[in-house]
């Protein structure tokens, strides 16, 4: 099980480790994003540095006035919301591919969501909470692609999901700058028992479309593979289903595990559903059967190592599975 991963291209807002960006000229040490580095190849930016607001600056925050947001600066009263608009539209579209985005929780500009929406400029509290500008236009226009805040990373199932998702559409982008269809074939392949925890409906559209590959030229196959994959990836898989798939892979060691080691692998299978244990526990016994018993199609499967085990970490934030 030694796999090459590819290196995912993941957007930061850059005062997330990168540069003393912030209001007030500070920096954040996100554990997570310092970790990331080695692996991802990172791009970022400061939507409030590049509209020319400068370090340290006055607070910016939104504003919601008939109907409409807007960004305004809290001491000089200033309107920025052209400006923030105007940089987020060309930025986002001079963008290349991207395969996730790690985003400043709360933040005016990045955040995606609980923003603190203010009346106004005069009022402490705020009436709601909503999306910063840069964070809204990026939900809306790349809506399939793993998007997540620092704080929310914090999370284990959040993060175990961030992380799948990250290093299969690396994986899958990798194949598709030469798109040929036993690569393709060999992908679905490997991806089975992942696909399987994620959705056993696009598990099965996504095998329909490699076995009709005959059928259509291959750039076109991989557009729909493409497509219905991050539709595949969009939601955390359920919990039973993830189980489901172990459950599976057990099957395949029925006759060669003893009755007490598979009763410390079931026991283990209901820590994981009460949420004592990552999924990286229950996952990481079967390896080590497949491993020990040599078993060639399951060490071919992603749904065991998704991403790098480097990356796996029991840290939590302690909000459980139902942290949405
Ligand atoms: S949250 Fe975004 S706009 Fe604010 S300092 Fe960080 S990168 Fe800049």
């Amino acid at each position: 099980m030694s796999i090459n991963f590819p290196k995912p291209a993941i957007f930061s807002s850059r005062c997330l480790g990168f540069d003393r960006c912030r209001w007030n000229g500070e920096i954040i040490r996100d554990r997570f994003v310092e970790k990331l580095k080695p692996y991802v190849s990172y791009i970022t930016t400061c939507p409030e540095s590049e509209i020319g607001l400068g370090v340290p600056r006055d607070p910016v925050r939104v504003v919601s006035r008939n109907n409409s947001y807007m960004l305004m600066q809290l001491n000089t009263e200033k309107d920025l919301t052209e400006k923030m608009n105007a940089f987020v539209s060309d930025y986002i579209a001079s963008m290349k591919e991207v395969d996730g985005f790690i985003l400043k929780d709360r933040s005016p500009s990045c955040g995606i969501k609980d923003v603190k929406v203010y009346a106004g400029l005069s009022h402490s509290s705020p009436v709601k909470k909503g999306s910063g500008f840069f964070g809204a236009a990026v939900s809306k226009k790349f809506s399939g692609i793993a998007i997540e805040t620092e704080a929310r990373l914090t999370n284990f199932t959040i993060r175990e999901h961030f992380l799948a998702r990250i290093f299969t559409r690396a994986g899958f982008r990798k194949l598709k700058g030469k798109p040929l269809v036993k690569n393709l074939v060999r992908f679905h392949t490997e991806n089975k028992f992942l696909l399987m925890a994620y959705s056993q409906k696009h598990l099965k559209l996504m095998g329909n479309i490699v076995a009709n590959s005959k059928r259509k030229p291959a750039k076109e196959m991989f557009a729909e593979y493409e497509s219905k994959l991050t539709e595949a990836l969009a939601k955390t898989p359920k919990f039973t289903s993830v189980i489901n798939v172990l459950m599976h892979a057990l099957g395949y060691f029925a006759k060669k595990l003893k009755s007490e080691e598979k009763k410390f692998f079931l026991n283990t299978l209901e820590e994981y559903r009460r949420e004592q244990v990552p999924l990286s526990v229950p996952v990481n016994i079967m390896r080590s059967y497949i491993i020990r018993f040599n078993e060639g199609y399951l060490s071919q499967q992603t749904f065991f190592e998704p991403y790098p085990k480097e990356l796996t970490e029991i840290k939590d934030s302690g909000e459980g599975r139902s942290y949405k």
